[in-house]
């Protein structure tokens, strides 16, 4: 019997398993099509912060790509390119955010290096920008390299049954607990109130005669990935759904808006692209990621004694599925959250440290449960 089961290795999965593993727990870990064979392996995995409006989305993203950058640092150097990342603002109303966000930021803020700003076009040279230190990761790599002392099995889980104080997966491992990572592929456990959308999106490698050392966001972002390799990304596609949608999917289209919208900000020349990626991330409906552990919706609703039409719904009283947690919902920034939400969750997991209300998949079954009473 294993410690902890883990469902799905993306990099939230796979960063629960490197925490977990770090604890000294022995650690399974399933995926149906490989370690990063889902929205993962597409990412072009820029760390960045969150340029926005002041918000809870945005602190969180803040702490997590503090956090993060030096967790990948410290533990994974060599599959972390640390660079300068100047964002440029899209907009006059992006301008007035990022005006505010270099008078409150945290974060030391760098002048944009001049070998880049020539390159850009005389149209995003004009607007505002901020430079501060960023970085990339080597997605697929990281992913691997997290998951080293997990036992990683290629296998669909199809079956998840609680039996005698553990786990049985697929009849025939067991673990005393689960952990649910499965992104915007599947819902192994079928609860109402869990609504998570997956998010299409496609980026590219180039090969470019255009000298470009940093990362740089304004439509999409360009990167440098390896050996003179730019890696852009990524669209947000609402319309295509690989399981839903009735038409190919159109790379060509894909790959013609990432361009066009490249082209806006740099001067690219002798452009040949070399790899295409496509994958799905998923959100959550109030944007905030999703971990912790899930409600048992039928028999929480089946208690006369709890109060569901209040403003402060009490998160304790509900009953939980034993030993059983998800962490999902990351958006377009999971490689920025998953190392801190991980450790966040691994600490719940191993200490029964809480999680913050406004993070646990509980939120949105009190708000589920309130419109139903
Ligand atoms: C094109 C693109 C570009 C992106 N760029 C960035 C970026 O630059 N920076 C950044 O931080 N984020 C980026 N993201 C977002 C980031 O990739 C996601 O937030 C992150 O990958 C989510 O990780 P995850 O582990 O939750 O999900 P996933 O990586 O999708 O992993 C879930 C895994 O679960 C497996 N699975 C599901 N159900 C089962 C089952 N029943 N049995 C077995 N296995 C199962 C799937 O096969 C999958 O591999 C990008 C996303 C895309 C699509």
């Amino acid at each position: 019997m294993y410690d902890i089961a883990i469902i799905g290795a993306g990099i939230n999965g796979c960063s629960v398993a490197h925490a977990m593993s770090q604890a000294k727990k022995s650690v399974i870990l399933f995926d149906m099509g490989g370690i990063a064979s889902g929205g993962s392996g597409a990412a072009g995995a820029f760390i960045s912060p969150k340029f926005s409006k002041s918000g809870e989305l945005k602190e969180l993203i803040h702490d997590a790509f503090v956090y993060s950058m030096d967790f990948y640092e410290k533990n994974f150097p060599h599959l972390l390119t640390k660079a300068p990342l100047l964002h440029i603002a899209q907009d006059d109303e992006d301008a007035k955010i990022l005006q505010a966000y270099k008078k409150e930021s945290l974060l030391p803020l760098k002048t944009p290096p001049q070998e880049i700003v020539k390159n850009l076009v005389p149209h995003a040279k004009m607007q505002e920008s901020i430079c501060l230190e960023g970085g990339v990761v080597n997605a697929k790599a990281m992913c691997e390299a997290l998951s080293k002392s997990a036992e990683c099995i290629q296998e669909k889980v199809e079956s998840l049954v609680y039996d005698d104080g553990m786990w049985i997966i697929n009849e025939t491992y067991s673990a005393k607990e689960v952990v649910l990572a499965t992104g915007a592929y599947e819902t192994l456990i079928q609860e109402p109130y869990i609504q998570l959308r997956g998010i299409w999106g496609h980026r590219i490698d180039i090969k470019t005669t255009t000298q470009n050392p940093c990362s740089i966001h304004q439509f999409v972002s360009i990167a440098p990935s390896s050996e003179g390799v730019l890696a852009i990304g990524a669209t947000h596609n609402v319309h295509y759904h690989p399981q839903t949608s009735k038409e190919p999917y159109d790379i060509n289209e894909g790959r013609a808006e990432l361009l066009e919208k490249a082209s806006r900000t740099l001067n690219l020349q002798n452009i040949e692209i070399l790899r295409d990626y496509t994958g799905l991330r998923s959100g959550s409906f109030d944007y905030m990621p999703l971990i912790g552990g899930l409600v048992l919706s039928s028999e929480t609703l089946s208690y006369g004694d709890i109060k569901f039409k209040t403003k402060k719904p009490n998160h304790e009283a509900y009953t939980y599925y034993p030993n059983l947690t998800m962490i999902n919902g990351n958006g377009g920034y999971g490689f920025v959250l998953a190392p801190y939400l991980a450790k966040i969750l691994s600490e719940h997991i191993l200490s029964g440290k809480k999680i913050s209300e406004r993070l646990t998949p509980a939120r949105f079954f009190a708000r589920w449960a309130k419109k139903l009473s």
